[in-house]
């Protein structure tokens, strides 16, 4: 067998491993043992021979992400215990089995500690995204990790790695079936029924981050007039509606975005007369509008996904805010998110605090929001609390 890879950090630089902290940056490294490939698992020792880590090699700035941290093989074994704890983690919370809602997260990469793998499991199918190449290497290995959890509740496994893979990866994957197949999904939230378009929708086809903040929501409705930016399947619509709301306008500027929520809309409430969507720019929908809506859902798409972008998206998220803030009738609600991993939840309240100032509004914070138990924070890797959220009263 030939000799894994050892990686040697420069000294000082094994700190952040003690810490259990999941990547090893390229600039932390002072050699390499060997010229290991893109997806090779590799060794991590510090600069006196110890060994810290042992994960999978990627040549990018996250030059390794960690699997163990122990001196342990990476083997069916260790995955099927993985997906195990992940399993068991969500039965915690009462996610599995669940007579009202059968769509959760089951991997949500570090928070699981499985850097690199995201796998959303919508009533029997999984749609798994790789998002290194080390883990790409193991889909059959994880496929027969999922089945071994999960029996006879699993009856499909999709691999969606096409748009996931980082661009230099040594393949281009085919998005497909790589354990039986499924056509139509149709999952269950809350009793809330949602039609699943996991080949072309984005990410995995449903974002079920927002489960909690969507349930809030639906608490809060009763009677009001709901504008839902950026609603894409319409999640946040469907909930106002069963809440109670007299008129729901759904904004997205992807046309498919606006049909997939009209389909929702229909399976849960067939022709309400009380729900519009529009496919139109969020910002110029603003402008527009007049000053009918007294609950406004902001959800927008991450707008800063590097740190050099940090600045300009904390503009964005400032504008949009005074939008919505200006625009809303008194004694509104505004539910406002940002899922942008690079902005932590400190600098998203400062942008809409400047947002509530521009608008010159008496704003009051009544719930600050995360995302569900199904997308843990691995303590030692705090990149993975992405999503925030505010939920204000505007006087
Ligand atoms: N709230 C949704 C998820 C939103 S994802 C849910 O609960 O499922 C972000 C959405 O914003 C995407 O559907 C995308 O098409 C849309 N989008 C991106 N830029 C936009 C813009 N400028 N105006 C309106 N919609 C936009």
């Amino acid at each position: 067998m030939t000799q894994r890879v050892k990686i040697i950090l420069k000294t000082g630089k094994d700190q952040s491993l003690l810490r259990f902290h999941p990547w090893v940056f390229s600039g932390a490294i002072k050699k390499m043992t060997g010229n290991p490939a893109e997806g090779e698992l590799v060794d991590v020792y510090n600069n006196q021979d110890q060994f810290l880590a042992r994960g999978h090699y990627q040549p990018s700035s996250i030059a390794v992400r960690i699997l163990t941290f122990k001196n342990e093989a990476i083997d069916q074994d260790f995955l099927n215990r993985k997906i195990q704890k992940a399993w068991e983690v969500r039965a915690t919370c009462g996610l599995t089995d669940h007579p009202r809602t059968n769509a959760i997260r089951l991997i949500h990469g570090e928070g699981d500690d499985l850097p690199g793998l995201i796998a959303d499991f919508y009533d029997g199918v999984l749609v798994m995204q790789c998002h290194s190449y080390g883990m790409y290497l193991l889909r059959k290995q994880l496929a027969d990790a999922f089945s071994y959890v999960l029996g006879n509740r699993l009856k499909a496994i999709f691999d969606k790695s096409d748009g996931t893979l980082p661009h230099q990866a040594p393949v281009k994957p085919v998005n497909e079936f790589i354990l039986g197949h499924a056509t139509d999904i149709l999952v269950k939230e809350n009793d809330n029924l949602f039609k699943i378009d996991f080949r072309e929708g984005q990410k995995t086809g449903f974002f079920l981050d927002q489960r909690d903040n969507r349930d809030l929501l639906g608490k809060l409705s009763n009677g009001r007039k709901v504008l839902n930016m950026f609603c894409y399947t319409g999640g946040f619509s469907v909930y106002a509606l069963r809440g109670g709301a007299s008129l729901v306008h759904s904004v997205d500027s992807s046309k498919t975005a606006v049909e997939i929520t009209r389909k929702n809309v229909k399976l849960n409430f067939g022709e309400d007369s009380r729900h519009e969507a529009y496919a139109r720019d969020a910002f110029e929908f603003l402008k527009e509008s007049d000053s009918r809506y007294d609950l406004i859902i902001l959800d927008p798409p991450a707008f800063a996904k590097h740190n050099d972008a940090v600045r300009n998206a904390l503009q964005g998220y400032k504008r949009l805010n005074a939008k919505a803030i200006e625009a809303i009738r008194p004694g509104g609600i505004i539910f406002t998110y940002s899922c942008s991993q690079v902005i932590n939840r400190d600098a998203f309240r400062k942008a809409v605090f400047s947002g509530a100032a521009m608008a010159g509004r008496r704003v009051r914070i009544l719930y600050q929001m995360s995302q569900p138990a199904d997308h843990p924070v691995n303590i030692y890797h705090p990149e993975s609390e992405y999503l925030k959220g505010l939920v204000l009263y505007v006087e």
